[in-house]
């Protein structure tokens, strides 16, 4: 008996919904199965839409898309308890097509989505969370829901990081066990925890707080310095056309131990002297939380093996700083190389682990790949606890001695220097210099 479908895809994220739109465009009969009631509803990002990752599958995306505002500066920035610091980088080649960057809300462009692979010939069933992969032998051959198999020869596994087709399964064998169960979860050193709300704003109040015209927009970003020691998060503000969306994202290992919860980091947040003022008077709409991959660290062991692939969250393929993110990006590019690889495959007739593996050449050729093991080393730079303690309160002081008048006499950048040699004892000179030749050597 022939298979149900050419290609099964299970999430209708960024990567389930690019690599079905492929796959139905190459002529597959492809199935997209979505667990929540829509696309989108189960979906959060910040979310900045980084480049033109769509583009090879949908060349007037930036026209038709449910986007909200193109970004033209990015903001980055250190809070302490009382103390803000920050950075602003603006670019007028950001203000026009092809646009660099844009703010999404996920319920409406997943939808969209959704609906171009639909379009494109795909058959998208919702409210279907799938069980598991269905196995013959070793091989995959479909999925099973609710005690129903559905096969086909190849499988795209795009459901996320909190995956609940692989994780468990010889796919991520080298995740660490559950200390009670022995079961195996997800590394928690190697995730982030991302809570975001969003807030409704009149879009007059929004454009003259945030100093932009039409559908300009920007995105800001800080280390969060005021947390308690080793706890290590940052928090982002970004402008939708209605909305603002503001959030925050943690490590999730930082989190043990420290008495703090997300709930509580995120209302810090909204109340810290310099963020309230910008969402004063907005009305609280939504809010919801999600796991986030963190990098190279936090992949399965495979990303293809005998009829299946992995794509987006689910391989891996995020990058986050704590900061700044790109998931949604790598979400698609990877979702199209799955797709393409699939196309091949079922020309071919091999979907044998041998038959798919032009997709790990495909990730290498488009970079996905070398990008994550580069940026494997930022993971000693980035989660390191100094950045969200010490050299926030180092750098804020500094600019404090640099610019306050006191009754001793005026501001002096002699004093500024003082005060800075001063806090850099206070963090030690060694790993001081350590952290300035790690940074160095990383970026
Ligand atoms: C707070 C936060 C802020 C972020 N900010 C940004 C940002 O600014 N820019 C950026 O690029 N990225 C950002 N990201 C990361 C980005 O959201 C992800 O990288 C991206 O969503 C990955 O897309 P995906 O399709 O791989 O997975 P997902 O978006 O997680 O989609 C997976 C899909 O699979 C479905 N699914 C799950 N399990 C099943 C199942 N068993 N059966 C059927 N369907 C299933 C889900 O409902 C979902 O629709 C952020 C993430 C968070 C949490």
């Amino acid at each position: 008996m022939g298979d149900d479908f050419d290609a099964i895809v299970v999430g209708a994220g960024f990567a389930g919904c690019a690599a079905a739109i492929r796959l139905a465009q190459g002529g597959a009969n492809t199935l997209l199965l979505e667990r929540g009631a829509e696309p989108g509803t189960k979906n959060l990002s910040g979310g900045i839409l980084w480049g033109h990752d769509l583009d090879p599958i949908l060349p007037k995306w930036q026209e038709e898309m449910p986007l909200e505002r193109h970004i033209i500066s990015k903001r980055f920035g250190f809070l302490t308890r009382d103390k803000a610091l920050s950075f602003e980088y603006r670019d007028d080649s950001w203000d026009r097509p092809p646009y660099n960057a844009h703010s999404v809300l996920r319920s409406r462009t997943d939808a969209w989505l959704a609906k171009k692979a639909e379009e494109a010939g795909a058959t998208l069933v919702s409210a279907v969370p799938v069980d598991r992969l269905h196995l013959e032998g070793e091989k995959v051959r479909g999925v099973v829901q609710s005690g129903e198999v559905m096969t086909a020869p190849v499988t795209l596994v795009t459901d996320g990081y909190n995956t609940r087709t692989t994780i468990g399964t010889s796919i991520r064998k080298g995740d660490p066990p559950r200390a009670n169960s022995g079961q195996q979860r997800l590394p928690e050193d190697h995730s982030e925890v991302g809570v975001k709300e969003v807030f409704s704003i009149d879009p007059s109040v929004l454009e003259d707080r945030f100093g932009v015209d039409g559908l300009q927009g920007r995105a800001q970003e800080w280390v969060l310095g005021f947390l308690p020691p080793g706890v290590m998060g940052g928090g982002f503000l970004y402008t939708n056309r209605v909305t603002l969306s503001l959030g925050i994202i943690v490590q999730l290992g930082s989190l043990k131990g420290r008495g703090i919860a997300t709930h509580e980091i995120i209302e810090r947040f909204k109340l810290h002297p310099a963020i309230e003022p910008l969402i004063r008077g907005g009305e609280l709409l939504e809010y919801g939380a999600k796991l986030i991959p963190d990098g190279y660290s936090s992949r399965p062991d495979k990303f293809w093996g005998d009829g299946f692939m992995i794509a987006g969250d689910a391989a891996g393929f995020v990058f986050s700083n704590g900061i700044v993110i790109q998931g949604m990006s790598y979400a698609a590019r990877s979702g199209i190389l799955a797709a393409e690889t699939a196309l091949e495959a079922i020309k071919a007739k091999d979907f044998s682990a041998r038959g798919l593996a032009s997709y790990g050449e495909r990730l290498i050729r488009s970079n996905v790949l070398p990008d994550f093991q580069h940026f494997e080393g930022m993971d000693r730079v980035k989660w390191n606890s100094r950045i969200f303690s010490e050299y926030p309160e180092m750098m804020t002081g500094v600019f404090h001695d640099w610019m306050t008048a006191t009754p001793q006499g005026p501001p002096s950048l002699m004093k500024a220097g003082l005060s800075s040699a001063r806090a850099a004892m206070k963090v030690g000179w060694r790993p001081l210099l350590q952290d300035l030749v790690d940074a160095a050597r990383e970026v």
